[in-house]
């Protein structure tokens, strides 16, 4: 199977004992490509260092997540900015709004939401949002900001049909991981509703592992346990959920020189 993780923080120090390791397990799981959100200043270099190490496998994105919008988010974005400016990557991401952890810095999260944005559409990258507890609210930003063009995907969607069907509607993805093979997660009232076309796979290791691995760390060697989730829940082989979900991906990221 070829399968595209679009979404893990392999650079994450989870990984620092033991990545030579776990990316020659992701090989022959038959992942092909990596596509690493950022999370904040500080993760930047790890990130790089992965797509240095292993360039035919790891893509970085760019962007400020929404947990680390603080008091200092001026001066980092300023400093992502110049990173978007000086090199090519994948989409701006990952960004967003989350309610669950801190409600303190809703505002500036909001802010900072409308100038990644507004680079994306600069850019023409496309975008992939983070949001907890704050589907609606994200929602309606993207609406607001929407040129007809601004593509994304709504990474970690666990949502509901109706939120499915607006996300669609403005030609988003839905980022389907770990939460899909939950008896709680709520997918399975979703997915068999919504087109594959709609869909791409991620893992967001090293968090969320799907079962039978749940509460581990994650990796996107886990990642055929998600296609054949959904495949289930779609009524798909695996193996056509994972040539589907890659045309999209590949589709979505196709301005990136893969
Ligand atoms: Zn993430």
């Amino acid at each position: 199977m070829n399968l595209l993780d679009t979404h893990a923080h392999i650079y994450s120090s989870k990984f620092d004992a033991d990545r030579d390791q776990v990316i020659a397990e992701i090989r022959a799981a038959g992942i092909e490509k990596i596509f690493m959100p950022n999370v904040d200043v500080s993760t930047i270099e790890a990130m790089l260092d992965c797509e240095k190490r292993y360039p035919d496998l790891c893509i970085p994105m760019m962007g400020l997540h929404p947990c680390d919008v603080k008091e200092d988010f001026e001066k980092q974005l300023e400093v992502m900015r110049n990173w978007l400016d000086q090199r090519p990557f994948a989409a701006v991401g990952e960004i967003g709004l989350d309610l669950y952890w801190d409600k303190t810095f809703f505002e500036q999260q909001k802010s900072a939401l409308r100038t990644q944005i507004s680079w994306a559409k600069e850019k023409q990258l496309p975008i992939v949002l983070h949001c907890r507890e704050s589907m609606d609210e994200t929602i309606e930003i993207i609406r607001e900001e929407h040129d007809g063009k601004l593509r994304g995907i709504f990474h970690c969607f666990n949502g509901n049909l109706l939120q499915a069907n607006q996300i669609i509607e403005m030609g988003f993805l839905l980022g389907i991981g770990g939460v899909s093979t939950y008896k709680n997660g709520g997918l399975d009232q979703v997915l068999p509703h919504i087109g594959i076309e709609n869909m791409v796979l991620e893992t967001d290791a090293p968090y969320l592992s799907p079962v039978p691995f749940r509460g581990k760390r994650n990796t996107p060697a886990y990642l055929p346990y998600i296609a054949e989730r959904v495949g289930d829940l779609v009524h798909l082989s695996k193996e056509d959920v994972a040539k589907q979900t890659k045309e999209n991906a590949l589709n979505l990221f196709k301005e990136f020189k893969l």
